[in-house]
């Protein structure tokens, strides 16, 4: 049996498959205990799917005709020098993927940075990147504090638009374990979700209203002196300022925004602080709006407050795709180095340059991923690189990215698959496949993985790393002649000193490596003065608030057999044929006044477009309509960004009408 890691959510689970049968078993040890979810034991179907990619194309007129790989990457590499002679390196940006290897997105930041543009981003920067920058200002990491095993052992466990019954499932068996040995479960979300099913508290709160319920959460327990005092006097700064700030946000003034009774803000504030330890987890649910950053650093000053930090605490941004941790830790950032490093930090900068053979790198910020797009449209940039994304689907407002990428010079894709973005591309690379190749992954408790290779590529597909060192190659930047990934590996090993001394054989001989530990924080914090920062912070409202045209609120969800774009799972049968058609949940009220029933197919609209679907009475609040993301959904969602980069994919005003 070969060990390999699960290639959809960021929990993690390895899986055990056998190379002459290819059938999947859950592995025994960590992080998943003989668990598997759907998506995981029925991955290997899509390796051999009718329309996988097998050998480089290139665009001839309305057609893509076969190209050899010696003569595709010599063109590429000459169109992105001719580009970067004519417009500055700038011209260009390469996109990362959160579905690829440590060692793939190490290589294409290299890239990136060696041909002189930091315009190298991921999709971490539509998911959690709001909760990298709300835990950077306030612990100094921007990472997830605790592993998955330290869930079990804490008394409260706060759960907050993040629905892991259906992203995570498997996480599901730590959160119940906690709740058998006493702990209080507590989930906030917009709607009555399948996590809730597991919850002593559940609130359903407005959309948009985050912080008012965050804020006189923090005012109860500062009110009640429930506070961890000894923790904030010698572990924090700026409580008096959140003290201050959170007066105004009594539970009878967040009941009147969020819905929430105001007994139960009480209740819950006690429980979570006489609990005496706890996990915060949170999704996208609180991330992708406006306020992303803000939220989280609301949520944030919650557990600070409580000193749910270390051996008291956890918390959790739970990372949505398998490998959307290591992409950001190995530098696919546009504002990072390696490690959350900032480009300004001369001494480390300095010191990856001479790792790589150059004197200096790049130290402006580059594009994120959400302003490519205007950057295209404005003329500034001209060509694009994408591995493993697909964002004429993953973005949103898509059909304004569609239009942008129409307009490139040169777009290459590298993917298994010829997605929707692919239709847009002068050259298709074709990819191997998760189990067609080997290599190191992160998941979201900062593990660092091996997963071995199970089968030979498709045809004449390759792991993305050689395709990346064909590219290094051919763009004549020094040190592309990596022979093997585990020389890959041991590079990236030498720029974190917790690795140095670690071997690739090590790693793979375990249950894997945390970087930089496993539990952060435990005494002081990655601040310059060690302390953490509590953060004073105000309601935001969404970008677009309802009104008489589009009267509905519209949020975008994940469902348990489904994954992103769909361009995975729609591939494969078992998954198809468990999850059935796709249904947007509309409130009992709502749905008679439009004389909708179950089952009725329905136009969703927004400003920026509509979709069709079948509709389904479901136990959501009124003027709410929720859209499964994984069906087209971005043509409707908001394109505005938070401080982080991050579209308010949760919040959109709409209309429905019955088809
Ligand atoms: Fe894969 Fe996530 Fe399911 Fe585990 S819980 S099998 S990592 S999709």
């Amino acid at each position: 049996m070969k060990t390999v890691v699960c290639p959809y959510c960021g929990f993690g689970c390895k899986l055990l498959i056998d190379p002459e049968t290819l059938r999947v078993k859950p592995y025994r040890g960590e992080p998943n205990r003989g668990k598997l979810c759907p998506k995981g034991l029925h991955s290997v179907e899509i390796v051999n799917a009718k329309d996988r990619l097998k050998r480089p194309l290139k665009r001839a007129g309305s057609s893509m005709v076969p190209v050899g790989w010696g003569e595709a990457m010599d063109e590429i590499a000459g169109k992105l020098l001719e580009i970067r002679e004519l417009y500055g390196p700038d011209a260009v940006a390469f996109l990362a993927s959160s579905k690829v290897s440590n060692e793939e997105n190490y290589l294409l930041q290299k890239i990136a940075r060696l041909f002189g543009t930091n315009n190298i981003d991921n999709c971490a920067r539509l998911c959690h990147e709001a909760s990298v920058h709300a835990l950077k200002l306030t612990l100094g990491t921007g990472a997830q504090t605790n592993p998955y095993e330290d869930i079990e052992r804490f008394k409260s466990v706060l759960i907050w638009g993040y629905n892991p019954a259906e992203t995570h499932p498997v996480v599901m068996d730590y959160i119940r374990r906690a709740r058998k040995g006493g702990a209080r479960v507590i989930v906030v979300d917009v709607r009555e979700t399948t996590t809730m099913a597991f919850a002593d508290y559940k609130l359903i709160i407005k959309p948009g209203t985050d912080i008012a319920l965050a804020n006189a959460i923090v005012h109860v327990i500062i009110e009640e002196e429930l506070y961890d005092e000894e923790f904030i006097r010698s572990r924090t700064v700026g409580f008096s300022e959140v003290r201050m700030a959170v007066r105004k946000y009594t539970p009878e003034y967040a009941e009147r925004v969020t819905g929430v009774p105001a007994e139960t803000i009480v209740e819950v504030a006690r429980a979570l602080a006489l609990a005496g330890s706890g996990a915060v987890m949170w999704g996208m649910g609180l991330t992708q709006h406006v306020s992303g950053v803000e939220n989280v650093l609301a949520v944030i000053d919650i557990a600070l407050l409580l000193g749910y930090i270390g051996e008291k605490g956890g918390l959790y941004p739970m990372r949505g795709q398998n490998n959307v941790q290591g992409a950001a830790y190995m530098g696919a950032l546009s504002e990072f180095l390696p490690g959350y490093v900032p480009l300004t930090d001369e001494k480390f900068r300095k010191r990856v340059a001479s790792l790589w053979g150059v004197e200096d790198l790049p130290t402006e910020r580059g594009l994120y991923l959400t302003e490519l797009w205007d950057a295209i449209e404005g003329g500034d940039l001209k060509a694009l690189y994408i591995v493993g994304e697909n964002p004429a689907v993953s973005e949103a407002d898509f059909m304004k990215v569609r239009k942008s990428l129409r307009k490139l010079d040169l777009l290459v894709v590298q993917d298994i698959f010829p997605t929707r973005t692919a239709r847009y591309a002068h050259y298709l690379l074709p990819a191997s496949a998760f189990c067609e190749k080997e290599g190191s992954y992160m998941n979201s408790e900062r593990r660092i993985q091996w997963s071995e290779r199970v089968c030979e590529p498709v045809g004449d597909s390759k792991p993305d790393w050689e395709i990346l060192t064909m590219l290094g190659r051919a763009l004549g930047l020094p040190g592309f002649n990596y022979t093997s990934v585990e020389e890959v590996t041991a590079e990236y090993f030498r720029l974190f000193p917790e690795l140095e001394e670690k071997s690739v054989e090590k790693l793979k001989n375990s249950d894997g490596i945390f970087l930089p530990k496993k539990r952060l924080h435990t005494w002081e914090f990655a601040t310059p003065d060690g302390k953490a920062r509590f953060m004073a912070v105000e309601m935001i409202t969404p970008w677009e608030a309802p009104d008489e045209d589009y009267p509905l609120v519209l949020t975008t969800v994940r469902l348990i057999g489904h994954y992103n774009t769909g361009e995975m799972t729609l591939r494969s049968p078992s998954l198809v044929r468990l999850m059935g058609e796709p249904r947007a949940l509309i409130n009992e009220e709502d749905a008679e006044k439009l004389g909708i029933k179950s089952g009725d197919w329905v136009e969703i609209e927004t400003r920026r477009g509509r979709i069709r679907m079948r509709a389904e009475i479901g136990n959501v609040p009124q003027r709410l309509i929720v859209v499964p993301f994984h069906f087209k959904a971005n043509r409707l969602t908001s394109p505005a960004l938070n401080k982080a980069g991050t579209p308010e994919f949760k919040f959109a005003a709409a209309r429905v009408r019955k088809l």
